[in-house]
């Protein structure tokens, strides 16, 4: 492995509380739309459905959060209950938090480490808005020597960035705590990958990681980065 590498970090989850907020948001939208008829786990399903169906092509941030569970709503509700279901989903997704976030704990002290010994980069998803507005509320950008946000994260997407950063494959590191989004497609681009858990992933962010893989590595806590890099 060459000495100086490339490290591209994932934003939500990774570096900072993403998914909790629309924990939280679902948790809210449940009491609304399952009124004795449905049970919260067939309500989620059928939320999950519309955000699956919506993975690739709708994006994915709060607005298209707001559309998912509007949509779920008319499938799961009587007309009658829809009206005033509405504007209590509208008020759910109002209260959340857009542009702010809540780094996890040593990412900043990591950053700060790492970057006197590698080159590193920033890859997330999401709205652009939403996503910058993050960026720089989080206080890291100077940390970064490249930073894209991209509508999705596939092989293609990891490919693309090879090219516009010039990046070397075999000296290129994806780091993030979404299995399908930054752990196997970079694979799949020729870069190696770290698995940083992560309590709440997105459910639709699961997926197999082979464990034979010796191209992946694990870590529980951000700091560990330290020790492999
Ligand atoms: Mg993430």
């Amino acid at each position: 492995m060459p000495d100086r590498l490339t490290l591209l970090f994932d934003a939500d989850d990774t570096l900072w509380d993403n998914n909790v907020h629309f924990e939280r948001a679902i948790e809210a939208w449940l009491a609304v739309v399952c009124n004795g008829r449905w049970t919260p786990e067939a309500a989620r399903d059928e939320l999950d459905r519309i955000e699956e169906a919506n993975f690739r092509s709708g994006g994915v941030g709060t607005s298209a959060f707001g559309v998912h569970l509007r949509l779920a709503a008319e499938r799961i509700l009587p007309p009658a209950d829809l009206a005033a279901a509405i504007p209590r989903i509208e008020a759910i997704v109002a209260a959340m938090p857009r542009g702010a976030v809540t780094l996890f704990s040593s990412v900043a002290e990591t950053l700060d480490a790492l970057r006197l010994r590698h080159t590193l980069g920033l890859v997330t998803r999401g709205d652009p808005a939403e996503q910058w507005a993050k960026i720089d509320a989080s206080g890291l950008r100077d940390r970064f020597t490249h930073i894209a946000v991209v509508e999705q994260k596939v092989p293609d997407t990891y490919r693309e960035l090879t090219a516009r950063w010039g990046l070397d494959p075999a000296a290129t590191v994806m780091i993030g705590n979404s299995p399908r989004s930054d752990i196997v497609p970079a694979r799949e681009a020729g870069f190696r990958a770290v698995l940083v858990s992560h309590a709440t992933t997105w459910r639709l962010e699961l997926a197999e990681v082979d464990p034979d893989d010796d191209g992946v590595a694990h870590v529980d806590r951000f700091a560990q980065l330290l020790e492999l890099f």
